[in-house]
């Protein structure tokens, strides 16, 4: 007999352990209330999720986390009603949404014993679909311009400007040069969708540095020339291991950016160095007005831009470093700027030595 009680205890206390680990091991946190909807437990994940530090057992929930619409919850579960998909915004320590389910237990006369209830994060989840929204809201935005202007300005030449031909040339002009504006602007977005999906292979091979760099630069002459700005190649002969293509378009990027935004008559040069790790530090710099403190790591954001009207005027998108930024981060490597006001920009990536 006695044997039999022992063998259940131990039963018992194996099953506690089980469901203990279970709970430790969850993703969601796991709140388990009394018949008092008092704290009989709650798991690491619901500690974490709440920042709590103290021990939180034996109270209620107004005493241990302070929060009205998780109490009106709880005063929910207590008439026996079931909660399901409810969504509760946490204000601090940061903003957190998490999504949560409930359910009232009963015993066998059907007698009140406490509730349990799972707390899933979904913070990362609305951040994610505020960042496509917000993306959604940029697009339409920048391609409103120009196609306004194209339209307008097609109004304009079917209202009779058509039939004087110095005003006609001078409005196609416009009309020529924001059709160029969207062409651009999709090219850069199809880029950015590429790159976003992780659908794109990374071809990565032995490429040599300064021939790469001489070959960009070379792209770029004529623009630079227009501004009376001087290329420097002084690259040596490091090898990294990219994919050319990419590359490419990682130093055309930021070499157009030195030519757009440096000082007129300026320089803009690119040079390499060993960096740690068995990486190659890439720099590429110009001597115009630089970067402000502030925007020095936002200049990677999609769509963001110190000035907008220069910008604009340029023919820029406000994705090229967002796109670049991708790119080198799919070879593993890093990308940041340095810069101090009026005295020039540097752009700085990394990638793994050949
Ligand atoms: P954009 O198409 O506007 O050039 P980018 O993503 O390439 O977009 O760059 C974002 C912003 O960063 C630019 O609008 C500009 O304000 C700033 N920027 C980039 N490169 C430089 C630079 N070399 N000097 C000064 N500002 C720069």
């Amino acid at each position: 007999m006695r044997e039999l009680e022992a063998e259940h205890r131990r039963a018992g206390k194996q099953r506690q352990t089980q469901l203990e680990l279970l709970f430790d091991s969850m993703v969601e946190g796991v709140l388990l209330l009394d018949a008092h909807s008092r704290v009989e437990l709650a798991n690491p994940a619901f500690i974490s999720l709440f920042g709590l530090s103290g021990d939180i057992r034996g109270k209620t929930i107004m005493e241990a986390l302070r929060l009205h619409e998780l109490a009106e919850i709880v005063e929910q579960l207590d008439k026996g009603e079931e909660v399901l998909g409810r969504e509760l915004r946490l204000a601090l320590p940061q903003e957190k949404w998490l999504r949560i389910n409930g359910a009232s237990m009963a015993n066998e006369s059907g007698q009140r014993q406490g509730a349990i209830l799972v707390f899933h994060d979904l913070t990362r989840l609305k951040q994610l679909e505020s960042a496509r929204k917000e993306f959604v809201a940029n697009v339409s935005h920048e391609l409103r311009t120009p196609l306004s202007l194209i339209k307008g300005y097609c109004e304009t030449l079917l209202d009779g400007a058509k039939d004087q031909p110095e005003v006609a040339s001078k409005f196609l002009g416009t009309i020529d040069r924001n059709a160029e504006r969207l062409k651009v602007l999709l090219e850069d977005l199809l880029t950015v969708s590429e790159l976003e999906s992780g659908r794109i292979k990374m071809d990565l091979q032995a490429v040599p540095l300064r021939s790469t760099v001489e070959k960009v630069l070379g792209d770029h002459q004529a623009k630079a020339a227009n501004r009376g700005i001087r290329l420097e190649n002084r690259v040596r002969d490091q090898v990294v291991r990219a994919d050319t293509g990419r590359l490419e378009q990682v130093l055309g990027n930021l070499v157009d950016n030195a030519v757009k935004y440096g000082r007129e008559s300026g320089n803009v040069s690119v040079e390499a160095a060993e960096g740690e790790r068995g990486m190659v530090e890439v720099c590429v710099r110009d001597d115009g007005p630089g970067i402000p403190p502030d925007a020095l790591e936002r200049v990677f954001e999609r769509f963001y831009r110190v000035d907008k009207a220069r910008s604009r005027e340029q023919g820029g998108t406000g994705l090229g470093l967002s796109i670049v930024k991708h790119i080198i981060q799919s070879h593993q490597g890093r990308v940041w700027a340095k810069s101090e006001l009026g005295k020039g920009a540097a752009f700085y990536f990394t990638l793994p030595a050949a």
